[in-house]
């Protein structure tokens, strides 16, 4: 299913109250006294007990190396991992769980395809076409690749909808023909929220004989992802994004590409043998995991997954809908904040991002803070963005399950407070009044 043809159910079937008692950290209590407003999810989510337990289990009763032991705990651990691989399979709806790579997360994917895939097939004067809405994560291993093997790197422009013009990108596609080895791109934006058509840029590469990354990051956690019907060559995305453990992500790659792929780190457990003179890898998926893997955080990965499919996608995509769609109203009334990104919230995830004129994005989340309320401000690792927008930095907003209207509304209205201590215009304002 592509993201941007998700049907959701209504809203009244989801209780983010109830979920919350399921998250330990977010029963405190913020500085300032308030209940912690934790709006900062497209930077890292928190961990239900179902994942914590899941982790504390497997250190108390069961852990052991993986793969190697014939003694009972190395028997359990390599079923527990194993059985991660085949929830990440599932999840991703692969068609075998050998072409699901655990990796440390999005970036350590991405970087394995450059330097596997990418030094194998792609050479001077050849493309990979990106968006100019990338996580650094995909734009600076290709920029790497290129001054490896001599390449182009080339970014598809945005409207002022925070979108890809596909007028655009079809003019790209007609302008570099078949130089462009690769189109990586992300499924959504972590900075706009844009929902990106991932079946329709896969075929468009595909009939340009181009190969395609996604990168979901920003997807796994809120959408369905299914690989057979999307035919990306390449999925990745990170475990901390999706209630799971930091260390562990998944590079998802169609098995005849994983098989004439060179493997990317040599060690233990990648290999089939070892000689003086040299060495045959393992297949897949072992090729591609050297050394002892990440085992609990596999393990909490697949708590996290199984935690968040018993919840639904869909139903967590329709709740972030809502709470973007009460943001938006909301904000639409405090003048001077320059929403960035889809303006309807039904192109985009739940992600907030904004600038208010004459006030620095550190001063805004410094503000929310004192209030209890987590926010991020920076460049959000996507530089090039905010360059194509004419901003140094913007604050985010990003909801998930366990965000409530509740803290939305505190939200706006310490919005209101900055702009109005802040901001050229709000303190001009005050003072007259
Ligand atoms: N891609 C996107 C869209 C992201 O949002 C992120 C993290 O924010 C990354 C890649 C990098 O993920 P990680 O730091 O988990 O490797």
């Amino acid at each position: 299913m592509d993201p941007s043809t998700i049907t959701t159910p209504p809203a009244t079937s989801f209780d983010p109250q109830s979920l919350r008692a399921d998250f330990p950290i977010l029963l405190q209590k913020a500085a300032s006294g308030e209940p912690l407003a934790y709006l900062d999810n497209a930077a890292s989510t928190q961990r239900p007990r179902q994942v914590i337990d899941a982790i504390s289990d497997c250190y108390q009763r069961y852990y052991a190396n993986v793969h190697r032991g014939i003694h009972t705990l190395s028997e359990s651990s390599t079923d527990r991992y194993e059985q991660a691989r085949r929830s990440v399979s599932v999840f991703l709806n692969a068609a075998s769980s050998d072409e699901v790579l655990f990796a440390a997360g999005t970036t350590a994917a991405i970087n394995t395809v450059a330097r596997t895939w990418g030094d194998q097939n792609v050479g001077r004067g050849d493309v990979i076409l990106l968006t100019m809405m990338e996580h650094h994560a995909n734009i600076v291993p290709w920029h790497q690749l290129a001054e490896r093997v001599g390449c182009e790197v080339v970014f598809a422009p945005l409207n002022d909808n925070g979108q890809v013009d596909q007028q655009q990108l079809d003019a790209l596609w007609q302008q570099h023909g078949s130089r462009i080895k690769l189109f990586a791109f992300t499924a959504v934006s972590n900075v706009l929220g844009t929902i990106n058509p991932v079946q329709q840029w896969v075929r468009q590469a595909q009939q340009h004989g181009a190969r395609t990354l996604v990168d979901a990051a920003q997807t796994a956690p809120h959408m369905a992802i299914d690989v057979q019907a999307w035919q990306p060559d390449f999925l990745v995305f990170s475990g901390h994004k999706l209630c799971g453990p930091t260390g562990i992500g998944v590079l998802y790659g169609r098995r005849e590409l994983l098989e004439s792929m060179p493997p990317f780190l040599g060690g233990g457990a990648m290999i089939q043998s070892v000689t003086t003179e040299g060495f045959a890898p393992a297949e897949l998926p072992d090729k591609f995991e050297a050394g002892t893997p990440p085992i609990t955080e596999a393990i909490g990965l697949g708590a996290a997954i199984d935690y968040l499919t018993d919840i639904g996608l869909e139903r967590i995509h329709r709740h972030e809908v809502n709470l973007t769609q009460h943001a938006h109203a909301l904000l639409a009334d405090v003048p001077g904040v320059r929403l960035i990104g889809p303006q309807d919230p039904a192109d985009k995830s739940g992600i907030v991002s904004f600038a208010i004129e004459g006030v620095h994005a550190h001063d805004i989340a410094q503000w929310m803070d004192t209030r209890g309320i987590a926010v991020r401000a920076g460049h959000h690792c996507a530089m090039p963005l905010h360059k194509s927008l004419g901003l140094s930095s913007s604050t985010r907003a990003s909801f998930y399950l366990y965000n409530t209207m509740d803290e939305v509304e505190r939200f706006v209205e310490a919005v209101r407070e900055v702009r109005a201590k802040f901001a050229p215009q709000g303190r001009r304002r005050r003072r007259r009044s």
